[in-house]
């Protein structure tokens, strides 16, 4: 059964989740600040971590954008917080779910099951990430990327651009935000650099790209990346 490293500091909270996750067999080990919960992350190697965002010492955002740089186990972050803003940042850096406390049990632990299932039919060799959305490949380490197969021709940006959307898949994304993840904050263009490398993206990926089946333009939003992992 999977090891699961669980990074929370209400220690009542942890003790309930810890009972449950046990009782459903999986192997828990428990972290009570985000600098244990590395240390445990880097020793132990779980297969999935469940990482509280307000954490002693280091919270929870650094603890992922840390793990992120090392590894590819798959992140719940908890969050007391509703806002949009942890939403965004909690997935933008690279957490495959979150979850806002107070939360169902059964909730969590379908949203727990659904993530590992996901880790176990694409596995994930240390150091190497592929993203895989209907069918475009990315596989991040060799910069490589392919549609059914055949491996696209991407510039340096609209790689990034892709693994971006890919990895944020679901979510609409703001121009600005895409801007600053892509292009970083140094750099002085507009939105419009976005549209350009999203049009320039779509003529390579998108089989009619007038009718994108990927790239989701989100009115006076942004784009988003559809999840076509299932037929429409
Ligand atoms: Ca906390």
């Amino acid at each position: 059964m999977p090891t699961i490293l669980l990074v929370e500091d209400e220690v009542t909270f942890a003790e309930t989740l810890r009972y449950n996750l046990e009782r459903e067999g999986y192997t828990v080990i428990q972290a009570i600040d985000g600098v244990e919960g590395l240390d445990l992350a880097r020793r132990h190697n779980p297969d999935l971590i469940v990482l509280d965002i307000m954490l002693p010492r280091l919270d929870g955002f650094s603890v992922c954008r840390i793990l992120r740089q090392e590894s590819d186990v798959p992140v719940i972050m908890l969050t007391a917080r509703q806002d949009e803003v942890d939403r965004i940042a909690g997935l933008e850096l690279g957490a495959d779910d979150y979850i806002t406390k107070p939360f169902s049990l059964g909730e969590f632990l379908a949203r727990l099951r659904a993530i590992l299932r996901r880790s176990e039919a694409h596995p994930r060799i240390s150091g190497r990430e592929v993203l895989i959305a209907g069918g475009i490949k990315v596989d991040t380490s060799s910069r490589r990327a392919w549609r059914d197969g055949a491996e696209l021709s991407l510039a340096q940006k609209e790689f990034d651009l892709l693994t971006c959307l890919i990895r944020n898949r679901g979510i609409a994304l703001t121009r600005d935000l895409l801007l600053e993840r892509v292009w970083g904050t140094e750099f002085a263009g507009d939105s419009r650099t976005v549209d350009v490398h999203i049009r320039w993206l779509r003529e390579k990926i998108e089989q009619d790209p007038a009718r994108p089946r990927y790239i989701q333009t989100v009115r006076g939003v942004g784009y988003r990346f559809d999840s076509v992992d299932e037929p429409a």
